[in-house]
């Protein structure tokens, strides 16, 4: 499977203390057959491994992790980005209801979803209604009311035996209604009996053809879906690129479902969709039941596919503890009285950031003293500060104690500041300094003033 290939990749990489770009190489080469193999469309996969390959020798280099764990990080970074990064959100309408389209293959588990979709909304505390605008098949109708049924949803469907509005076909046959009307209908009787959502069920052929999109575009016309839902068989491989790509152009959907996922042992459409399609996964159908469903989340996808829960986990922390460390060594240098002017500056940028935290929210609890001090200190303070920093030589950065007025003179003239500005920094700068060695000292923290741990 996908997650056993990419696992032995990486394993190649154990106990490595530094990759070569032969390691890199070797890596990035599995890490394609392994995708090619799940289906993972062709130019996908050459663009995700191109980017591995690029941050893996690139300077992005933790001290953090280890070289196995970096590259597992940065694939499992991609496969996120790839997979649509963040979790996207129905769209509601401003005014209800708020049209849900659906469109896809014959079998893809449109009408199945449509139940899935109704019920979980009706979880949330919407009020769905389920149109039966699929009108091909003599038991779609039928379907989506059992389905509603089980959903305890409404459905909306053309009286049995009625031909349609305005369609003077044969009586008897659901299948000479007119679908595009049936979906108008139901958004209008949608509006009347104040339900707030609509999923509108279409039909599907087995192959992608002209008529069938057309169907589908015109009832996109007339209902104007606030969201147009592309759903997919995970299960069909290599050929979901080319299905997803005709329904982009034919009805131009808004979002996929991935149907079928229970059964997408290799995951190549997952990662294929969407790339290509520039449309986001939005829900997953995983087995027949109504509760086999869940909104998509491309991290946890990943993680699946990675099948790495614990090492991603352990990356986590060690990144965590690193991070630690590092304030830790930093703290004990600032300690031993090395105080530096870039250290200075830090603190400033960390008080205009609570300053304007405490314009924001008015208070700052137990530091009542300074809040008027910190509301005064914002970025453009911060900014002039830099300016009169870069304007000295290193000489002067390394030892503030040589600025005298000549060099204050010279440093705000070069900073377009006024020498008071350069004086108040240099002694706010001292103030700083005295403060941590009292503090190397004491052990304590005497409070506040340019101090910010
Ligand atoms: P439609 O033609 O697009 O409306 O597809 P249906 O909703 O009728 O589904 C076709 C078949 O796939 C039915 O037998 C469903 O029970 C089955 N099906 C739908 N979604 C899933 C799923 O997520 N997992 C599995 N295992 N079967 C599914
Ligand atoms: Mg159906």
């Amino acid at each position: 499977s996908l997650q056993d290939r990419l696992q032995s990749a990486f394993k190649n990489l154990r106990g490595k203390g530094r990759l070569s770009e032969a390691d890199i190489d070797a890596t990035a080469r599995e890490i394609r057959l392994a995708l090619l193999d799940a289906d993972v469309a062709v130019p996908v996969v050459r663009a995700f491994v191109g980017r591995i390959k690029e941050r893996a020798s690139g300077e992005e280099v933790s001290a953090a992790l280890n070289p196995a764990q970096q590259v597992i990080k940065i694939v499992n970074e991609e496969l996120i980005g790839i997979l649509g990064g963040e979790t996207r959100r129905i769209r509601f309408a401003k005014t209800p209801p708020t049209v849900i389209m659906l469109a896809g293959l014959q079998g893809a588990g449109k009408t199945t979803l449509a139940g899935k979709l109704a019920r979980w909304l009706k979880e949330q505390g919407n009020s769905p209604l389920l149109v039966a605008a699929d009108l091909q098949r003599p038991n779609a109708v039928n379907q989506l009311q059992v389905v509603g049924e089980r959903a305890g949803v409404t459905v909306f469907a053309p009286e049995p035996g009625s031909t349609g509005a305005g369609d003077g076909g044969t009586e008897g046959t659901r299948s000479s209604g007119d679908p595009v009307q049936v979906a108008r209908d139901g958004v209008a009787e949608a509006r009347r009996s104040l339900h707030d959502v609509v999923i509108v069920d279409t039909a599907g052929r087995l192959g992608v053809d002209a008529e069938l999109m057309q169907q589908a575009s015109d009832i996109r016309d007339a209902v104007q879906p606030d969201e147009v839902l592309f759903v997919i068989d995970a299960m069909i491989g290599q050929d979901a690129v080319q299905v997803a790509q005709a329904f982009a152009e034919g009805v131009d959907f808004t979002g996929v479902v991935l149907s079928k996922l229970d059964g997408d042992a290799r995951g190549g459409a997952a990662l294929s969709i969407r790339e290509v399609t520039g449309r986001p996964i939005m829900f997953a159908s995983t087995g027949e039941q109504l509760t086999d469903f869940e909104v998509f989340h491309p991290d946890r996808m990943a993680s699946r596919i990675l099948d790495m829960g614990d090492m991603l986990t352990l990356i986590e922390q060690a990144e965590k503890v690193y991070d630690a460390e590092q304030a830790e060594k930093d703290a004990a240098r600032l300690m031993g009285g090395q105080f530096t002017l870039a250290d200075f500056l830090q603190q400033m940028e960390a008080m205009a950031k609570m300053g304007s935290m405490t314009k924001l929210m008015g208070m700052l609890p137990g530091m009542g003293q300074f809040k008027e001090q910190l509301a005064n200190f914002d970025e453009r303070e911060v900014d002039k500060l830099k300016a009169i920093i870069r304007s000295m030589t290193p000489a002067e950065r390394d030892n503030p104690k040589i600025i005298d007025g000549s060099r204050r003179k010279r440093i705000s003239a070069g900073s377009g500041t006024t020498v008071q500005d350069v004086n108040q920094l240099v002694t706010r700068f001292f103030e700083a300094s005295k403060m941590m060695q009292q503090m190397a000292k004491g052990g304590g923290m005497p409070g506040m003033p340019g101090a910010m741990p």
